[in-house]
């Protein structure tokens, strides 16, 4: 026989998890970016504020000061002491003060120590000049200009040169002379350059090594589970995750180890499912092909018996396929239950009366009442026959199966018991599992699929509904399930 072989074109190479889209920065890049960054921004920002805008800061408020310190001196021009209170004021403010008339004759003026005064350099001429200049502009005039002095270390200061020109209460016009240095600013600055330089380098430092340690402690560990997690896409299921460092990937870390455990469960029952399906499908059609191939080929074979094992082995794969089916099904919470209230107490004397043609069965049901539930009429049923089905299959020699109705407070008990050979005690639990048979091998001609108490149990945890078994070895078995009562009328004990 000819099998397809493996196809000569070659196969796409598996990739198990999806590379990342575009190029982005690793962890330890990312920080470190971020580092920077921050950092850079805090330089520009101190050094921009400090160096940039100190000089105009200082001169504004220098400029201030002259014209308040003008504004003073003009409220004094009419004053017997004017002459003291400037030199007070001069001494004070650390600024030249000058007060001239309008023919630029000097009335007083004062200079603080060591200080070189432009002012006082400037000739009468000069001076009326000036308070024409003055005039003209409205009263006030303020220049800056470079100092034609220079200081010993060599720097040059700037200037503000103030002129105000008044009328004085007393009818006098005068004008008041104010110059002042910004020196201090250069001095400032240098301090200041200073503590910039250490500050940024400090910072850079500081923050360099920071980057590299958060990053460090960041990534390494999501490194490690990254790794782990490509294990476990190429279909490593035992593979281990390990935490550390922050306390979101440890918590990873622990969801990938259960969610690792759940696909390793998975892929076991996959296996075992596949493996059990295959084998209860195998064996019906084996029978089947081979006791149509006795009934095609020798003559005299075609005996009702025979074509009966045909039909049989057919129910059984339709059987089998159903209760795939409905597990699967129940199993994927697709099944939405259709609740209603209805008589169980009805529901199942009618299941029973279907079993009336099994004329060597005997069903007695035990029952006080007539008892309504709340629940999927249809689902109940499949409960009920799939527990007398069991019954039967395996039924005792008295081939009794017994039903027993009792109301227990507001939950009603079914019962359905078997004389026959018990189940043992370490297999009670088991046996709710699907494809679960306590005795695989020699039960086979008779017994079902191995998933008709998954079902039950499937259906009966979809009504929230209690259910269990109890059962003595070569006694009997007994498969109870309980429903809460809707309602309970007294009817006829049958
Ligand atoms: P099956 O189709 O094999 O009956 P079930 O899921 O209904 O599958 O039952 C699982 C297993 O539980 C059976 O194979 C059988 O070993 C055991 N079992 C179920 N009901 C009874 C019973 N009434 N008496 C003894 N064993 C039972």
């Amino acid at each position: 026989m000819e099998t397809p072989g493996p196809s000569s074109t070659p196969a796409p190479s598996f990739t198990p998890y999806a590379k990342p889209q575009r190029r982005s920065l690793p962890i330890r890049g990312q920080i470190a970016l971020a580092f920077g960054m921050f950092i850079l921004v805090i330089a520009l920002l101190l050094w921009g504020l400090q160096i940039a805008l100190l000089g105009p800061f200082y001169q504004m408020i220098r400029t201030g000061d002259v014209q308040e310190t003008a504004a003073e001196v003009v409220a004094l021009l009419d004053s017997d002491t004017l002459d003291e209170q400037v030199r007070e004021i001069s001494n004070d403010r650390g600024m030249v003060v000058v007060v001239t008339d309008e023919e630029g004759a000097q009335i007083c003026g004062y200079r603080p120590t060591q200080r070189q005064s432009l002012l006082e350099s400037l000739s009468r001429s000069q001076l009326v000049a000036k308070f024409d200049e003055v005039n003209l502009a409205g009263g006030t005039l303020i220049t800056t200009y470079d100092s034609p002095y220079v200081y010993q270390n060599g720097s040059r200061p700037k200037v503000i040169l103030l002129l105000r020109v008044v009328r004085t209460p007393a009818g006098l016009a005068r004008m008041v002379l104010l110059e002042s240095e910004i020196t201090p600013v250069d001095a400032v600055q240098d301090t200041l350059r200073f503590q910039l330089i250490t500050v940024t380098v400090v910072m850079v430092l500081l923050g360099a090594l920071m980057a590299f340690f958060i990053a460090r402690r960041i990534s390494r560990p999501v490194a490690a589970v990254n790794e782990s997690a490509k294990e476990l896409a190429r279909g490593n299921y035992d593979i281990r995750f390990e935490g550390g460092g922050a306390r979101e990937v440890g918590e990873l870390a622990q969801t990938l180890n259960v969610a690792a455990e759940e696909l390793s469960k998975v892929e076991k029952l996959r296996r075992e499912l596949l493996a059990n399906v295959s084998h209860d499908l195998r064996t019906p059609l084996t029978m089947i092909r081979g006791y149509s191939e006795v009934l095609r080929d020798l003559p005299g074979e075609d005996t009702p018996e025979n074509v009966q094992i045909i039909i049989d082995e057919t129910q059984r794969l339709t059987d089998l396929v159903n209760d795939l089916l409905d597990l699967s099904r129940l199993e994927s919470g697709v099944v939405k239950l259709d609740v209603a209230p209805f008589d169980l107490t009805d529901s199942i004397r009618t299941i029973l009366a279907r079993y009336d043609k099994l004329a060597d069965y005997s069903f007695p049901f035990a029952y006080d009442r007539e008892v309504t539930v709340n629940a999927d009429e249809l689902k109940i049923s499949q409960v009920v026959y799939n527990l007398v089905n069991n019954a039967i299959t395996y039924a005792g020699e008295d081939k009794t199966v017994s039903l027993t109705q009792t109301v227990l407070g507001d939950r009603v008990r079914i019962s359905v018991s078997d004389t026959g050979e018990g189940i043992p005690a370490d297999k009670l639990k088991d046996i709710w599992e699907r494809y679960y048979k306590v005795d695989k091998e020699h039960k086979r001609a008779q017994v079902g699929t191995g998933l008709g108490l998954s079902i039950v149990k499937n259906i009966l945890d979809l009504h929230q509904g209690a259910y269990g078994v109890e059962s003595t070895l070569g006694a009997g078995s007994t498969f109870w399930f309980e429903l809460p009562v809707e309602s309970a009328s007294p009817g006829d004990e049958g």
